[in-house]
């Protein structure tokens, strides 16, 4: 691709080539606006396919392969020979799926005529964009508009110092060239358990701190017990309620103080470890865009403020994806994206947030979408709970993983499915049906007369829906 000069001028200039930003600059560049996006990392597709998603989840397959190699083909009457593992082919994949991804943006770029800008982007003014090269040359853009779409980083401990070697965020958490023997993971959410799980199933013996009392906090409560106690069975150790209070690095490995969270100063007992995750969040992302000289508001955490617009409080200039505030996922920046490049067309963009699910990608998946109970009952709503356990489902028979259960809760007067949460295998893919099912302002009837293909797994979503009315089938 051609490198645009200087005395380009664009309708749109997006900032970050994430799943937000490049999503947002095809959906300009569809809608005919003249569009260009400003990465500064050498590849396109930000956290998300080079160090989030798209690696995570490579990963998380090719392990949960070699668990199935190692007992569960068994069970099925297939015998394999002594299962060894191979990392570096394992990694291999993982690297071949990340380039193939983030090629594919670029190709994606071309083809929408979108100009990548290699570089910082810094904003100048409401209608100018520098942008510094690796060798630092800097060449102004100017625009019509211009979307912030710096996405998110890491959080850290207080006076803990990631080195991604020892003490490692996600990041460096992608990357072992060995299997750790033993890992503490500080942080219970779904990126710590996930990449628990990868390094569990390889043979790391993995404990996890979490300060509440319970892990993957933000999920319906019956969810996350249902998945501590599966992950558990599966060789996860967990300490929840408590606290990692300090850590350093030793020469084979990292010292740490593990305290009660309501510990006082100084408690806590000492443990040893071979390699400590910190995954406790992460934050938005907003260093060098020279935001506050232009006068663009942040949040008490940092994020972009915008209005319902994606505007910041700088007109012209708008914000989307995990520098804003929402949940920190790679769809919901994707849909930000897009209903901000409808907007700058003109067009009614929106997106309902209320409809954006989120999936925890361990074996079994958790997934939900929508209200849970916690939240319904601290708004008041009356509703109802349909359930069923895929302990009843024949394909999760057939296919041997019995664990988990789908729930539907509908709104008790008008039977309006206001959230479901699934614990099982393909959680993450059948929570489709039930965001299809929300968008739509579907009712838990409408999903109880909807013919589902047997035998399959979505049964379970028709049951529930069953269930919410008292009459499951197969219950
Ligand atoms: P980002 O993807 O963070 O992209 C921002 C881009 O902006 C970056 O490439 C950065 O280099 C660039 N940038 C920043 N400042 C500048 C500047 N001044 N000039 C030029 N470029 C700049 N989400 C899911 O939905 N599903 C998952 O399974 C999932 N798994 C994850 C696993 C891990 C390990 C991690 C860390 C995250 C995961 N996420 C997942 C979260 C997901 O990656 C983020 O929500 C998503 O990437 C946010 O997209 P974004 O476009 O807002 O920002």
């Amino acid at each position: 691709m051609s490198q645009p000069t200087s005395n380009d001028q664009y309708d749109v200039i997006v900032i970050g080539a994430g799943p937000g930003g490049y999503v947002c600059a095809i959906r300009a560049a569809q809608l005919g606006l003249r569009t260009a996006c400003v990465e500064r990392r050498e590849t396109l597709g930000g956290t998300c396919l080079n160090i989030g998603c798209i690696p995570s989840k490579a990963l998380l397959q090719s392990s949960e392969l070699f668990v199935e190699a190692h007992g569960h083909l068994a069970t099925h009457g297939v015998k394999v020979g002594k299962v060894s593992l191979d990392l570096p082919q394992m990694m291999a994949h993982k690297g071949s799926v990340v380039e193939a991804n983030v090629q594919g943006v670029e190709f994606l770029f071309k083809k929408n005529r979108i100009d990548w800008l290699k570089g910082s982007g810094r904003i100048l003014d409401r209608s100018s964009v520098a942008v510094t090269d690796a060798a630092g040359n800097a060449s102004t853009y100017t625009t019509g508009a211009i979307v912030i779409a710096t996405g998110s980083d890491t959080t850290s401990l207080r006076d803990v110092e990631i080195d991604e070697e020892r003490i490692v965020s996600s990041t460096g958490a992608l990357d072992f060239s060995r299997v750790p023997k033993r890992m503490i993971v500080v942080g219970g959410g779904y990126i710590g358990l996930e990449m628990g799980s990868v390094w569990q199933r390889l043979g790391a013996e993995v404990t996890v701190v979490e300060y509440l009392d319970r892990i993957l906090p933000g999920m319906d409560g019956e969810v996350s017990r249902h998945m501590q106690r599966i992950l558990a069975k599966q060789g996860l150790d967990f300490r929840t309620s408590s606290k990692v209070t300090a850590a350093r690095r030793t020469k084979n490995g990292v010292k740490l103080t593990v305290a009660p969270a309501y510990a006082a100063e100084g408690e806590g007992e000492e443990l040893e470890t071979d390699i400590l995750l910190v995954s406790i969040g992460r934050q938005a992302y907003t260093d060098g865009l020279g935001l506050e000289a232009l006068g663009v508001a942040l949040d008490e955490r940092g994020r972009v403020l915008i209005d319902a617009r994606f505007q910041t409080t700088v007109p012209g200039i708008y914000a989307i994806g995990d520098v804003v505030a929402g949940p920190m996922l790679a769809h919901k920046a994707e849909d930000d994206g897009i209903a901000v490049a409808e907007i700058l067309a003109g067009q009614a963009g929106h997106v309902n947030y209320e409809a954006v699910p989120s999936v925890v990608y361990t074996f079994p998946e958790a997934a939900e979408v929508g209200r849970n109970e916690e939240q319904l009952k601290e708004a008041g709503v009356d509703y109802r709970a349909g359930r069923f356990p895929f302990q009843a489902n024949g394909r999760a028979r057939a296919m041997g993983v019995t664990d988990g259960f789908v729930k539907i809760l509908a709104d008790a007067v008008t039977d309006r499915v206001l959230g479901v949460q699934i614990v099982g295998p393909e959680a993450g893919t059948m929570i489709a049906e039930a965001a299809l099912a929300i968008e739509f302002a579907a009712t838990a009837e409408d999903l109880a007369r909807t013919s589902h293909a047997h035998p399959t797994l979505p049964e379970a979503l028709r049951e529930a829906a069953l269930a919410v009315h008292k009459r499951p089938l197969h219950l």
